[in-house]
C-alpha cells in the first residue's frame, strides 16, 4: 500500500466519515494521537466527544487509485457530569467504509495495538464469563450456546446442558 496523498479533514460543514461505521479498535493514548493528527473535533454527535478523520488517497498498484476514509473516536464512554476522560490508553473505535480502514490506522500508529471488529469479538468471547442457564455453572462465553428453550425465549447454555436440551431431558 503505497499512501500517495494524505488529507486530514476538520471540516465540519461537509463531515467526510458520513456513512462510515465501525472497523474495529485501536489503544492508544490522547495525547499520541494528537502529536500524530493534530486536535480532534469535538461535539459533534453527542455519543462522541472527540474524533479524528481523514482520508487517504492510496495507489494499489495498476493505476487503481482509491480513497479509504478513517475515523477514530470514542463512544458513549465520556463522563460527562464530572468531565473526565478515560483517555490514557483509551479504546478507540475505528470507522470507515471497510477494512482498509484498519491498514490505514495501523499505518499512521504501528506501535498501537489494533484489533478488527471480529478480532475483538473473538476476545471477549475468550475471556469474558456466563453462567450457563441450566446448572448456573460459569464458562467463557466460547463454551456457551444460545438455545431456545421456550416459546420465544433463549438463553446461554454450557456444551452439556446444550445436549440434554436437545434431549428433553431438561
Ligand atoms: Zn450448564
Amino acid at each position: 500500500m503505497n499512501i500517495i496523498s494524505d488529507r486530514k479533514d476538520t471540516d465540519e460543514i461537509i463531515p467526510i466519515w458520513k456513512d462510515t461505521y465501525l472497523q474495529g479498535y485501536i489503544t492508544i493514548s490522547f495525547n499520541d494521537i494528537v502529536k500524530k493528527l493534530g486536535k480532534p473535533i469535538t461535539n459533534v454527535h453527542w455519543k462522541i466527544t472527540a474524533r479524528w478523520c481523514g482520508t487517504k488517497i492510496i495507489d494499489d498498484g495498476n493505476n487503481k487509485i482509491k480513497s479509504i476514509v478513517y475515523t477514530i473516536y470514542d463512544y458513549k464512554d465520556q463522563d460527562r457530569e464530572r468531565n473526565v476522560r478515560p483517555w490514557q490508553f483509551y479504546m478507540w473505535h475505528i470507522g470507515g467504509h471497510g477494512k482498509r480502514a484498519l491498514d490505514v490506522v495501523r499505518e499512521l500508529f504501528p506501535d498501537a495495538k489494533i484489533l478488527s471488529e471480529e478480532e475483538y469479538d473473538d476476545m471477549i468471547m475468550r475471556n469474558t464469563k456466563n453462567r450457563c442457564y441450566g446448572c448456573n455453572e460459569e464458562f467463557f462465553l466460547i463454551d456457551l450456546e444460545r438455545m431456545e428453550y421456550g416459546k420465544g425465549r433463549s438463553a446461554l447454555y454450557c456444551k452439556n446442558c446444550v445436549s440434554r436440551l436437545k434431549e428433553n431431558k431438561i
